[in-house]
């Protein structure tokens, strides 16, 4: 059948098929975090869902090149640097840093490129001086510049491509200099502000004045200069779709760079957002938890990425701590099967077996059916075991089970290591040990291995290196 995704410009489930006239290579950018503060897990489910999709389209053979842009200059930047004094790029690098720690702790796959908006200044200016020249934008009497919806609308161009818009309530030449404005402001916005004092030192030179660039015009110049004015896949939470994205679309249209007949993006896939108590977990609610809070009440990355791939990417659901347990018991049931495969296949190898491939594979196919995924790997997990008490398994069909194990789990990633069953956390533990002895830190090396035992698993000095075995309970 091949792989079927729901876009938001046409609002259906389409064929995904790349501009690629091979059909092989896909362009993807995801909007990347506002590095302001730590990221919650709201917002880690969308990041989350991007890492699905690069590994959904790389699981199903596709040459994915994934960006993802860095948002390290925006009001709500602006705000906090001025609180706390420090210079830009010292108070988002604390924070980009931590982005990053926490985007391996969920296993995620790394962007192939995350640019910053301040190192791309210049494309962002080449770009607002293209749309000036197009007669869309134009400078205002405060001094900053806007984007003429009224002008791009003249040109027979339509905004108001991913969610409908009600024309007849907007008042033409209207202003919004805010980064974020509701729709109800449907009106001209800003591509290039004018610097104020509160900017502090905030602010680059340009042909219109000193000032620093909007929001949405960071992401139109970064994407397209990483991926070409025309590209595959683009991807947010579900609250990006207007403005951020209709005005990322109008801006990058509205320049005129695509090829004829080609648009800005090919396909929009929106996240749904992560809700507690039935209410977005935002910041500004204060209804959010950090990774890290989470980490600290003893949870894994994995149990976290278990959990925000639980539901459909389409579908909103309620965060609870009872359902980050859950979690924790669905993993280990399959830690305990693909342990005692392991046992059973010992050097085996085999081909892996289709059956759970194929299940998996078609779920996956279907607008990224991960509910259906998971019940594949359930039944899977349970008639394995059941073969397993029965002794009706050879170590050659463990191989091969433990082979199809491998295989969705490249896309799933919650799975533990292939050599000890270990998680990648306890890996790192072993690997921080192991460190601290070749340092001769024997202190530490002791300390590390306590905690491997505390957290129920020991680690053997063989020839051939440390050896971590689970403790059975
Ligand atoms: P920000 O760092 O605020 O720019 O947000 C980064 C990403 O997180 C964006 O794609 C948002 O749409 C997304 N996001 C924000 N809140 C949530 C939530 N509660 N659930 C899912 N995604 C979210
Ligand atoms: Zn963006």
């Amino acid at each position: 059948m091949g792989l079927r995704l729901f876009n938001t410009l046409t609002r259906s489930v389409e064929p995904f098929a790349p501009l690629d006239p091979a059909g092989r290579r896909v362009g993807m950018y995801c909007c990347g975090p506002t590095v302001y503060d730590f990221a919650h897990i709201g917002n880690w489910r969308t990041f989350v869902f991007a890492d699905l999709v690069r590994r959904t389209l790389e699981f199903r053979g596709f040459i994915v090149n994934h960006v993802m842009n860095i948002t390290d200059v925006e009001d709500k930047i602006i705000k906090r640097v001025k609180e706390t004094g420090q210079p830009l790029r010292e108070f988002t690098s604390r924070y980009e840093s931590a982005f990053f720690e926490d985007l391996q702790t969920l296993n995620c796959l790394p962007p192939h490129l995350t640019p910053r908006a301040t190192d791309h200044i210049p494309d962002i200016l080449t770009l607002i001086g293209q749309l000036i020249t197009r007669g869309v934008a134009y400078q205002a009497p405060d001094g900053s510049v806007y984007f003429s919806i009224e002008k791009y609308r003249g040109c027979g161009c339509t905004y108001g491509q991913l969610v409908r818009l009600n024309f007849d309530e907007m008042r033409t030449g209207e202003r919004v200099k805010n980064d974020e404005y509701a729709k109800e402001s449907l009106a001209d916005f800003a591509l290039w502000k004018a610097r104020v004092p509160e900017d502090g030192d905030v602010f680059w030179p340009s042909p219109w004045g000193e000032g620093r660039p909007g929001w949405h015009i960071e992401c139109s110049a970064m994407s397209m200069k990483a991926l070409g004015p025309s590209f595959d896949l683009h991807l947010g939470g579900e609250d990006l779709a207007f403005p951020h994205h209709e005005d990322e679309i109008a801006q990058s249209e509205g320049a005129g760079v695509q090829p004829a007949g080609q648009r800005f993006v090919k396909h929009w896939l929106h996240g749904a957002h992560l809700l507690v108590e039935g209410r977005k977990m935002a910041k500004s609610l204060g209804n959010f938890f950090t990774l890290r809070d989470l980490l600290n009440q003893g949870f894994k990355g994995r149990e976290v990425r278990h959990l925000l791939l639980s539901a459909h990417y389409r579908e909103t659901f309620n965060f609870t701590l009872d359902g980050l347990h859950g979690a924790r018991t669905a993993l280990g049931r399959i830690d305990e099967c693909v342990g005692k495969l392991r046992e059973l296949a010992g050097p085996a190898t085999a081909e892996p077996d289709p059956a759970l491939v194929n299940r998996f594979t078609d779920a996956l196919d279907d607008d990224l059916n991960i509910s259906a995924t998971w019940a594949a790997v359930f039944d899977w997990v349970r008639d394995t075991n059941r073969r397993l008490a029965e002794s009706a398994l050879s170590p050659q069909q463990a191989a091969a089970a433990l082979a199809a194990w491998t295989c969705v789990d490249s896309v799933l990633g919650v799975g533990a290591s292939a050599e000890t069953g270990a998680p990648s956390d306890i890996l790192a533990l072993a690997e921080a040990r192991a460190a601290a002895k070749k340092a001769r830190d024997f202190a530490k090396a002791d300390k590390l291995r306590d905690e491997l035992k505390a957290q129920g698993w020991t680690v053997e000095d063989t020839p051939k290196g440390p050896k971590l075995k689970k403790v059975s309970p």
